[in-house]
């Protein structure tokens, strides 16, 4: 099983759970900038923490044989801080590197008048320099927040095509389904969806623009809930075919519309993990 986790905050795991997915057959994953728990006080923390998205963290997974690719923004929890907002203004700068895939992610935390300013600012960045969109939805008032969303992303003019709304459920599915939008489900140890409820899902709606991520973050959460998932969609009778489509070949359509997905040796020998010693040490 060849498994592109779409979503994923790496920067917020273990080597150990590299080592883990390596073995699970994750070969790439795509991290989102996102809030990191602590909230950041200027400017100068966030371009350290993207700079470390698309420098440090491909680093560390090639160690293990994972492609990692970023997605960059201000994500909406922090777009209500003044002393985020002007992060705006340097984005443009990291949405020309290579390993930025996306625009993302960007969406509703609160949904106040801030976050749409910031959510609307950055379809437009998308749109300026012809990237995909990562839209987070709120996980309070969630049918609310995706009408919402989709009100933006409509106005945007961005197309449908190249958005995904993302930590969808059995609710808010039905209100994306139709839109052209991509539909990405965030599979979560104990809340949110699980590999169970997510077989259903594609049994009710097929496996077309569905995106199955683990958003593993600081949180608790599973960065094999991916794998796991592959392996209910078979026991449910889906084929090795169709978890090929929604493990691997979906999120490389999605995030390939970007020009900038690297799998040019996706095909290459298992790592040994004979050198990963250049990890330890801290140097
Ligand atoms: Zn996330």
């Amino acid at each position: 099983m060849r498994i592109f986790d779409p979503h994923i905050h790496m920067t917020s795991r273990t080597t150990d759970d590299y080592e883990r997915m390596a073995a699970a057959g994750v070969r790439a994953v795509v991290e989102p900038a996102f809030w990191l728990g602590q909230p950041r006080t200027n400017v100068g923390s966030f371009t350290d923490y993207f700079d470390s998205l698309v420098g440090w963290e491909p680093f560390r997974a090639g160690q293990f044989g994972v492609r990692h690719h970023a997605t960059v923004a201000l994500n909406p929890k922090e777009a209500n801080d003044p002393r985020c907002r002007p992060v705006l203004d340097v984005l443009p700068r990291y949405l020309e590197k290579d390993g930025v895939v996306a625009v993302g992610e960007i969406g509703y935390d609160s949904m106040t008048p801030e976050e749409d300013a910031a959510f609307a600012a950055q379809l437009a960045l998308a749109v300026a320099h012809d990237l995909p969109a990562l839209v987070h939805t709120p996980h309070r008032d969630k049918a609310r927040g995706v009408e919402r969303s989709l009100a933006v992303v409509a106005e945007s003019g961005i197309e449908p095509g190249r958005v995904v709304l993302d930590h969808l459920n059995e609710v808010t599915v039905k209100l994306v389904r139709d839109t052209g939008c991509w539909l990405g489900f965030s599979i979560y140890p104990d809340t949110k969806m699980s590999p169970p409820r997510m077989v259903e899902l594609l049994k009710a709606y097929g496996t077309e623009r569905m995106l199955v991520n683990s958003a593993a973050d600081w949180g608790r959460s599973d960065p094999l809930l991916t794998r796991a998932t592959g392996e209910a969609m078979l026991l449910a009778g889906f084929t090795d075919e169709d978890v090929d489509r929604v493990l691997w070949r979906n999120p490389v359509e999605f995030y390939g519309q970007s020009g900038r997905l690297d799998l040019s040796d996706e095909d290459a020998p298992e790592p040994t993990f004979a050198g990963n010693s250049i990890l330890r040490g801290g140097s």
